[in-house]
């Protein structure tokens, strides 16, 4: 037993990233890494395509189409057949790499993959950044309703949307109260 190593990203206090002002040169390449590691640990292929679609998803946290992506992808010289893109998300999403904002129909990184977790997203209207917070769907008002209903909840979308603090803050300008 030893203390020496230092915490992975995935023991790393979860919370929200994306409206913060944070280090982000450094949260797209840590975030880039340990999904790199954790693909190698379980013999996951990080083919280039896929590796790319998380570099572009990583950019600036803000949820994205498929043809956004495809458009990106197309700049960056991955082709433009729509399958490359959907299958590289399908990829990302189903090792909990990327999640899928429902309600907007588009696509954005984990902000700490390889973590088992219920994410809940909150989602700028206006500029449609979007920040992950844990969900833990099965505590809160939800969790007792069904418990009471002797319901398990396996799995809850919470997707709130409203206004970032940037755009808030714009706006309180504009309206002067
Ligand atoms: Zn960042
Ligand atoms: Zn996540
Ligand atoms: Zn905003």
């Amino acid at each position: 037993m030893t203390s020496a190593n230092p915490p992975s990203p995935i023991d790393r206090q979860i919370e929200p990233l994306g409206f913060e002002k944070h280090d982000h040169a450094s949260c797209v390449s840590d975030t880039l890494r340990t999904v790199e590691d954790h693909c190698a640990r379980d013999g996951i292929r990080l083919t280039p395509v896929r590796r790319k679609v998380l570099e572009i998803l990583l950019q600036d946290h803000r949820a994205l189409g498929a043809y956004d992506i495809l458009d990106r992808l197309r700049t960056e010289g991955f082709g433009s057949q729509p399958p490359v893109a959907y299958r590289a998300l399908e990829f990302l999403v189903g090792h909990g790499f990327a999640h899928k904002i429902e309600k907007l129909n588009a696509f954005v990184a984990c902000t700490h993959p390889g973590a088992g977790h219920s994410p809940a997203f909150m989602i700028c209207r206006n500029c449609n950044t979007v920040a992950e917070a844990e969900a833990a769907p099965s505590r809160g008002a939800l969790g007792d309703a069904a418990r009471a209903a002797g319901f398990v909840i396996e799995r809850a979308v919470v997707e709130a949307e409203g206004l970032c603090p940037a755009c808030a803050s714009h706006a309180a300008e504009q309206t002067p109260e």
